[in-house]
């Protein structure tokens, strides 16, 4: 079903970018990338990716993980997707996943990763920080007047403390939830800099050892 629809999905976008290249539902900016599915089989994981990439996508994502599957799994499943899916294209694992497991998977080759971790883990009070996960809420960070993360530049972390952030919390204060994401958030973003300076330097999995142990 998903190769059916890959089929038609790439023959409407073909023929809407020959007639008009703004055609309403795709512009021509807009990249449609082929989706492998498969479950936890690697052998229909592998399946699936030859005959979307017989499709000839601009890219290629690799669907249907990190749903409840042990991440040892997540990462054979990727790593048997990633064999025969092209190096020259984009190649999109979606819905992943902890710091941690993007450096892994950007160490295997992936170049897109997506998910709504940093967000919805901030709503529920747990920060990703230099030293570790934080649940802010802990009555540990009642007297804290430390940063988030003494690592980090973000806006939040130079000018709140950790007491404060866990009095916004408990008090069921929304700015709580504001707060968190907005460190979460330039927490990702600073893990993403740090993988794409150390693939300019060509010593990805080198650097990442130390400061993103795999949990
Ligand atoms: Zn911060």
């Amino acid at each position: 079903m998903t190769l059916r629809w890959a089929r038609r999905c790439k023959s409407y976008v073909d023929a809407c970018q020959c007639e008009s290249p703004t055609k309403q539902g795709a512009p021509s900016e807009q990249a449609l990338f082929g989706i492998v599915q498969g479950g936890m089989y690697a052998n229909l994981r592998r399946e699936s990716a030859e005959r979307t990439v017989e499709l000839d996508f601009p890219g290629y994502a690799i669907g249907g993980l990190s749903v409840g599957e042990s991440r040892d799994k997540t990462r054979d499943m990727i790593a048997a997707t990633l064999e025969i899916l092209p190096k020259d294209k984009p190649r999109y694992v979606m819905g992943v996943g902890y710091p941690e497991e993007i450096v892994q998977y950007a160490c295997m080759g992936v170049d897109m990763m997506d998910c709504v971790l940093p967000t919805r883990a901030a709503r529920h009070g747990l920060l990703f920080t230099s030293e570790g996960r934080l649940n802010i809420k802990n009555s540990r960070f009642a007297e804290d007047q430390g940063p988030a993360d003494p690592k980090c530049g973000c806006k939040v972390c130079s000018r709140y403390s950790r007491a404060y952030l866990r009095h916004l919390f408990v008090a069921g204060e929304p700015l709580a939830g504001v707060l968190n994401t907005m460190h979460n958030l330039a927490y990702y973003l600073d893990t993403i800099r740090a993988v794409r300076h150390a693939i300019r330097l060509g010593n990805l999995s080198g650097i990442f050892q130390e400061a993103y142990p795999l949990a």
